[in-house]
């Protein structure tokens, strides 16, 4: 993983053994074989998965 998967820039940083950190897009994402999961970090240091963002976005689009 050199790139981040959501802007696609270089400027990433490993955090973890799987785990990274996108200065570009403040994102952190964790790679599992070949599924990449992204993360939105709140102020509280909470996580946000990406995916249910979109879910999310999805739904307001139908309605
Ligand atoms: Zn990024």
């Amino acid at each position: 993983m050199t790139r981040c998967p959501h802007c696609n820039c270089r400027d990433i940083g490993k955090i973890g053994t799987q785990q990274y950190y996108c200065w570009g897009c403040f994102v952190e994402f964790s790679v599992t074989g070949e599924q990449v999961k992204m993360f939105q970090v709140e102020e509280d240091g909470s996580l946000i998965s990406l995916d249910q963002l979109a879910d999310a976005g999805d739904l307001s689009i139908g309605m």
